[in-house]
């Protein structure tokens, strides 16, 4: 019965009861007093033509990259979230980028003749462009990568792509072993899910496996009011928590400091699906960090105490 009641509550949930895209909502009316949001924009398939229903084109990506760069963003990643934003310089506010599922078009090699190289129209190599043209802009963005598929496609470069994408100063973050949807999946089944990818990832990039410790939930969505925060960070690889920071696809901008006073907010930053949504939009939402004079060097996040 109580099973039964959390499941109906979890129905009625406004943040996972959609099963239709997720479309602008406005902030909680409390965060517009807390400007401490950092968009979280996430990106599929990047590509020319449009790959589907989440896709957007390759010139898309790179107009959203101009105009973010414009309104005043600088790049960051979930380490700079855990470190209270140090590397965000004073007169630019963060913003994070994240491409969902390791798909071929974001990481693609070309092979010239003998020699490999990256195609010039893949999202990283859109990416890299740009930030080499635009120092002001910050670098970075995080991939998560789901094991259902060969990561980035091409099964004889995995390896190379994951060890230059950290070498590029980009992150890698966990999707998943087969891209499972937290709220329907077994509790029991959940360490499985997490841990085997870490497995993967090792094997891949040794040491380096430590930096991978966040994670997008497939389908965007997580239990919310039931423990499974707490549950999920509870698993350890090589004696290293698997999941420190945790990232939801539902449509909102979190104001930082209210969320990440509580324990459970490290497990649900809002991020918003760019194939819904436009950068006008973005700029629109009432929370979003100010640029302007910061009161110290982490403000207004304090670093994150383990
Ligand atoms: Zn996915």
């Amino acid at each position: 019965m109580i099973q039964l009641i959390i499941s109906l509550l979890l129905l009625w949930s406004p943040e996972t009861g959609r099963t239709t895209p997720l479309r602008y909502t406005d902030p909680d009316p409390a965060d517009s007093n807390s400007p401490s949001g950092i968009p979280v924009l996430m990106y599929h398939h990047v590509s020319d033509p449009v790959n589907g229903y989440y896709g957007v084109s390759t010139g898309r990506l790179l107009m959203d990259l101009q105009l973010l760069d414009e309104a005043g963003f600088f790049l960051i990643t979930s380490e700079d979230i855990e470190n209270g934003l140090m590397q965000v310089p004073p007169d630019r506010r963060p913003l994070m980028l994240t491409f969902d599922d390791g798909w071929q078009d974001n990481f693609n090699f070309i092979l010239r003749g003998s020699a490999v190289e990256i195609d010039p129209h893949c999202a990283v190599a859109i990416l890299e462009d740009y930030c080499d043209e635009h120092p002001e802009f910050g670098r970075g963005a995080t991939f998560f990568i789901s094991w259902d598929k060969v990561p980035f496609g091409q099964e004889d470069f995995v390896m190379e792509k994951f060890n230059l994408l950290l070498d590029m100063g980009y992150s890698i973050g966990n999707h998943t072993n087969v891209h499972a949807d937290f709220m329907v999946l077994p509790w029991e089944k959940w360490e499985n899910a997490v841990i085997t990818p870490m497995v993967k990832f090792h094997r891949r990039l040794g040491l380096r496996t430590s930096e991978i410790f966040a994670i997008s939930y497939p389908g965007g969505r997580f239990p919310k009011g039931v423990g499974a925060e707490e549950y999920i960070a509870g698993f350890r690889f090589m004696e290293r928590e698997v999941v420190r920071i945790g990232f939801l696809a539902n449509g909102s901008i979190s104001s930082m400091k209210r969320l990440l006073d509580s324990p459970e907010g490290w497990f649900r930053i809002g991020r918003l699906d760019m194939s819904q949504y436009s950068v006008r939009q973005v700029l629109g939402w009432r929370n979003i960090m100010p640029i302007g004079p910061r009161e110290d060097l982490h403000a207004p996040l304090r670093c994150r105490i383990p």
